[in-house]
């Protein structure tokens, strides 16, 4: 796993036991980083579908966290999955979430054309497909909701925070996703934009004293000695 997911990883329960949001959010590069290098394990030919029964051989074969430079900190994909997903379990169990929701902005398509064995983009539609799991109270347990776009994302997020939807918003609120008790208690409420109308807006004036500050605390080290001396 790349340091940077390492390090956002370790970072964020520090960050949770000293201040709770009401919307916690982590982007993690790691699994599509070591999809586009290493696709061809599990999706040997753009021809044939994503063989599972690899993806599950290679999670088989996961003994821990993949650490060090690449390649060796690629790991392999199953084991960019088991990694996040043990570090997510870890995370729930200290911290309470009302709602969890995981959610993929694209999936990972074969490219036999040259360059990275797995690429997703405009070009490589079977990439489009991604993933959504959404638990917490009221949400319909082991429901299959089917396909839906990435675009209704926002728009549940908006709702799970009670917040009003924005009519402008491309999406959906995922109704299916909830029990009808739920959402009868708890409607979806919309509002015709959260944009602000900033045609008016200038940039504020300059203060009138426009010396930076490090001068400032120059032209102090000029007349006391530096901050160390004093
Ligand atoms: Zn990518």
């Amino acid at each position: 796993m790349p340091a940077r997911d390492r390090v956002a990883m370790q970072v964020l329960p520090g960050l949770l036991r000293r201040d709770r949001t009401h919307l916690t959010w982590i982007t993690l590069h790691s699994p599509d980083k070591s999809e586009h290098v290493l696709w061809n394990t599990v999706q040997p030919h753009e021809a044939d579908p994503v063989m599972p029964e690899r993806v599950l051989a290679l999670a088989a074969q996961y003994n821990g966290p993949a650490a060090g430079l690449a390649p060796a900190g690629w790991g392999s994909v199953a084991s960019q999955y088991l990694e996040i997903d043990a570090w997510l379990g870890g995370l729930l169990a200290e911290f309470h979430f009302d709602y969890v929701v995981l959610v993929s902005d694209h999936g990972m398509a074969r490219n036999e054309e040259g360059g990275l064995p797995g690429q997703h983009g405009l070009g490589f539609t079977n990439a489009h497909r991604g993933i959504l799991a959404i638990r917490g109270p009221g949400v319909r347990r082991g429901a299959d909701i089917g396909r839906v776009d990435v675009r209704d994302f926002a728009p549940t997020l908006a709702y799970l925070l009670d917040l009003p939807v924005g009519e402008d918003l491309p999406g959906r609120v995922l109704e299916e996703a909830f029990t009808r008790g739920r959402v009868r208690a708890r409607p979806v409420h919309r509002v015709p934009t959260w944009e602000a109308d900033l045609s008016g807006w200038q940039p504020p004036p300059p203060a009138p004293s426009a010396e930076p500050p490090r001068i400032k605390a120059r032209a102090r080290e000029r007349r006391t000695g530096p901050a160390w001396w004093r």
